[in-house]
């Protein structure tokens, strides 16, 4: 049996779910075709899990970390419980996607969706094969892990960031294969639950997209929290014997060497999921293992859009819910085009990372003249009474009008620092806009107002000889 639909988003992740609200709310008939459980990696295996399980081991880190309490090794902490609290926030937030479908009437379909054409999906349930009809179809069936082929992932001693989530002890060594996102997120949360952890990274950086001083500063504070990193070698295999596993690395003079740990975190990105999708079938033409779309999601294929981790311009959960919106808009009749250039990038790490635009290296190569403001943590107030002054805010802005470019951060509360650079970059505001808002003393938002008035030379809580003149 045949059901018409206006639009048919394949994948119920921050990108699909988000797309099929939007979409409902402007008047579209939409059907959304999910396999597993609603939300997706970002809310079951990656955003909303680790922030649940930092969320818990942030009392431990500061406890540590602080000289001002007494017998923290004595502190201890119940990891099956851990995993219950964030399986409980996990099916909370299920449950609400699927209480906003209702409430906004998005239907959703149980099965894995493949194209019969490319107005036409079947949704394949156990053995019983639905098929769906629609006007326009959005796919978003965003990415799974990658892997390394001289290293077998067996979920129990070599672990991806799906099995992670449900660990049942606290590992007394782990190595983390990749200093990108999720291998510094992981580190934080084992570091702080007491595990000796390792990061191996084959670039000459951690976290190798973000701006040179943030990386920097980052991996200062990641080693002297106690985790060690290793960069500029990669791990070329590994084997298991006698319950622990030997990692083989080799750095990038050649020389080789083996780590052995009781258990490996495999995190070197991941890859777009298009597997019996039946791309090939109506036609998709692809950019390597990605869906190619223009700017405003559409792909080769009339009517026929694509979004988030499966077009892989930026995979991170807000870029995809982003994508979908501009998806649906054009769909019913407005003219959207994605702007990548003012989302932004969030690390959870102890302190945080967050940025958004161009780096300073960047800006210079791109030939433009730009001024720097930066300002310090320890000369916040608030970040020294938290005992937090780590880090510092970096503003990147052109000279001649204060148009902002850039902005990084690394500090406590940086992702939620980072948003008020934003709604400054969105309006357009120069830099100097941002360092005449009058802020709440003692607060951590000060850092921004400081940097901006830093651009100037004009920061009131920085040594005149640090301002930049
Ligand atoms: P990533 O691409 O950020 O990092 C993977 C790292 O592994 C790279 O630095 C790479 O050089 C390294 N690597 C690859 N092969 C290696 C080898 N053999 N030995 C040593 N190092 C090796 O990928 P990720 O951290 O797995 O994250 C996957 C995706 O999920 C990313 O796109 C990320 O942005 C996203 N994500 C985002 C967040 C967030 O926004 N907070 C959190 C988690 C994941």
């Amino acid at each position: 049996m045949e059901t018409y639909h206006d639009i048919a988003v394949i994948g119920a992740g921050p990108g699909g779910y988000v797309a099929a609200i939007r979409a409902a709310q402007m008047g579209a008939r939409v059907l959304v075709i999910e396999k597993g459980p609603l939300g997706g990696t970002c809310l079951n295996r990656g955003c909303i899990p680790t922030k649940a399980f930092l969320s818990d081991v942030k009392p431990f880190h500061k406890i540590k970390m602080s000289p001002v309490y007494r017998g923290s090794e004595r502190l201890s902490l119940d990891i099956k419980k851990m995993v219950g609290r964030k399986n409980q926030v996990v099916e909370t937030m299920t449950k609400g996607v699927a209480a906003l479908f209702k409430s906004n009437g998005v239907t959703w379909a149980q099965g894995t969706g493949g194209f019969v054409d490319s107005r036409t999906i079947g949704v394949l349930h156990g053995d019983r094969q639905t098929t769906y009809r629609a006007n326009n179809i959005i796919i978003a069936t965003g990415s799974t892990v990658a892997t390394i082929p001289t290293v077998s992932l067996d979920g129990r001693k070599v672990l991806s960031s799906n099995e992670i989530f449900d660990i049942p002890t606290v590992p007394e060594e782990m190595v983390i294969i990749g200093g990108g996102v999720i291998g510094v997120e992981f580190a934080t949360i084992f570091n702080a639950l007491g595990t000796r952890v390792t990061i191996v990274e084959m670039l000459p950086t951690i976290i190798s997209t973000e701006d040179d001083e943030v990386i920097r500063g980052l991996r200062v504070l990641l080693q002297g929290q106690g985790i060690t990193v290793l960069t500029d070698t990669r791990v070329t295999g590994t084997s298991i014997s006698k319950g622990t596993v030997n990692v083989k690395i080799q750095e990038a003079s050649g020389k080789e060497d083996l780590l052995t740990a009781e258990k490996v975190l495999m995190a070197v990105g991941r890859t777009p999921h298009t597997q019996g999708l039946g791309v090939e079938k109506i036609g998709l033409q692809m950019d390597g293992l990605f869906i190619k779309v223009d700017g405003r999601m559409e792909t080769n294929v009339d009517r026929v859009y694509a979004i988030g981790d499966v077009i892989g311009k930026m995979m991170l959960a807000h870029a995809a819910s982003a994508e979908g919106i501009v998806a649906v808009e054009n769909i019913m009749g407005k003219s959207r085009e994605m702007d990548y250039h003012r989302i932004p990038s969030c690390i959870y790490s102890f302190p945080e990372v967050a940025s958004v635009g161009l780096k300073e290296k960047e800006a210079r190569e791109k030939g433009l003249d730009i001024k720097v403001g930066k300002f310090p943590y320890q000369y916040s107030a608030k970040a020294m009474a938290m005992g937090e002054s780590d880090g510092f805010v970096k503003i990147i802005a052109e000279k001649e009008m204060g148009e902002i470019v850039g902005v990084h951060i690394l500090g406590e509360h940086a992702t939620d620092l980072i948003g008020e650079c934003l709604l400054a970059m969105h309006l357009e505001a120069a830099v100097e806009d941002l360092g005449e808002v009058v802020k709440g003393h003692p607060t951590l938002s000060e850092t921004i107002t400081e940097a901006a008035l830093d651009w100037n030379g004009m920061s009131i809580h920085l040594l005149r000889s640090r301002t930049n003149v």
